[in-house]
């Protein structure tokens, strides 16, 4: 089996090389708008759909007419036709028609990893020294690059690499194909998860993950200063540094959810076999509104989604109860359904008929927990 595994680093351009990356993020995203118009009015004039193939083929021409774009990675200029057409795929899903790339757009660029053998010498556009920390990416030489620090060894094949600049401040992320070995594991330790309102995470063992301290900080701080932004005059020179401020606490935030995430998901894979949740969507449309207001923040779904992958890199088993499946009303200890459980807010409550006192999460984790394991019978045979 063949996993795609994403490295994101900070990455050091010295001046010419950020002149030079600047550039190639403004030919890219010009080669991107020139082929999507074209697309257009051929389509509009002919009734025909460009394909990528055509489009690549017209690149010579186009950096003849606009010879700059020769100064920069040429792959990366071909990169850019397949994520148009893939723009394009996605608009057939999900009716979303790809925009026109301006400044403000996301500033990135990928390009591909290509191997060749010149004259008995091994060639290399891409080359990653983990040890040493640093890069080379086509037309740019050697890069100091910073993560992964107790990284000593990354298994598998570069696939790509795509250069970000975020405010300014450039990264690298690097795509590694990596072959794994499929093993069936028997599970020996099952695990039940609820995607909480209070806590993040809450695991049959009893386990509570709660969204840490500063988080609520940062969401604090953003709060305040959106108040203060309010009463600012809009496009005043103050305006503008408050609203850069929000922006700047707003990427703390997201990297220090994305942080604890990580770190929950990896905890919970690493010591269970067989990890089950619930489904969100389902979750959803049966509790309250209260619930969905938490359920629709991208935390809970992201948590799944890591929980889903990296059960896979280490062949444990990932499972998602897919029906209507009352957690929060069952009793675990004698399995009655208390129908009338439906404060959210009410951290325990008493079974009707054991009399037990119930922790409203763990108790539907607990639930979550023999839900999946019954379903998975056949794992342990
Ligand atoms: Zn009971």
């Amino acid at each position: 089996m063949k996993i795609y595994k994403a490295y994101k680093f900070r990455l050091y351009p010295n001046k010419e090389q950020q002149e030079l990356i600047n550039k190639t993020l403004g030919c890219t995203r010009f080669v991107y708008n020139t082929m999507l118009y074209e697309k257009e009015t051929t389509y509009k004039e002919k009734k025909i759909t460009k394909q990528k193939f055509d489009c690549i083929k017209e690149l010579p021409i186009l950096k003849q007419t606009y010879p700059w774009l020769m100064e920069v990675d040429s792959i990366a200029l071909r990169t850019t036709i397949f994520d148009l057409e893939d723009a394009f795929k996605n608009f057939y899903r999900t009716k979303n028609y790809p925009k026109y790339k301006n400044k403000y757009s996301k500033n990135s660029y990928r390009t591909s990893y290509v191997k060749n053998n010149y004259k008995n010498k091994i060639y290399e556009n891409i080359k990653l020294d983990i040890i040493n920390k640093t890069i080379t990416l086509p037309k740019l030489k050697n890069m100091k690059i910073r993560g992964y620090r107790k990284t000593k060894e990354i298994k598998g094949r570069i696939i790509s690499a795509t250069v970000s600049k975020e405010i300014n401040r450039y990264y690298v992320s690097v795509l590694y194909e990596e072959e794994l070995e499929e093993k069936n594991i028997v599970p020996t330790k099952v695990v039940g998860i609820d995607l909480g309102i209070k806590a993040l995470v809450i695991t049959s063992y009893g386990e509570k993950y709660e969204n840490k301290k500063y988080i609520t900080k940062y969401e604090n701080k953003i709060k305040n200063l959106q108040k203060w932004l309010s009463k600012k005059e809009k496009g005043s020179k103050n305006y503008y540094k408050v609203k850069n401020k929000i922006k700047e606490i707003y990427k703390k935030l997201k990297n220090a959810r994305k942080y604890i995430i990580h770190k929950i998901t990896k905890e919970i894979v690493n010591n269970n076999d067989l990890i089950i949740t619930e489904n969100l969507q389902i979750k959803k449309l049966i509790e309250r509104k209260e619930m969905s207001k938490y359920i629709s923040d991208a935390s809970l779904s992201e948590i799944i989604r890591q929980l889903k992958y990296k059960s896979k890199w280490q062949n444990k088993h990932f499972y998602q109860i897919d029906t209507y499946y009352p957690s929060s009303q069952i009793c675990s200890h004698c399995n009655i359904k208390n129908k009338k459980i439906k404060d959210l807010n009410k951290r325990n409550w008493t079974c009707s008929n054991c009399k037990n006192e119930n922790d409203r999460d763990i108790n539907a984790a607990i639930n979550i927990m023999w839900e999946g394991l019954i379903n998975n019978i056949k794992l342990f045979i």
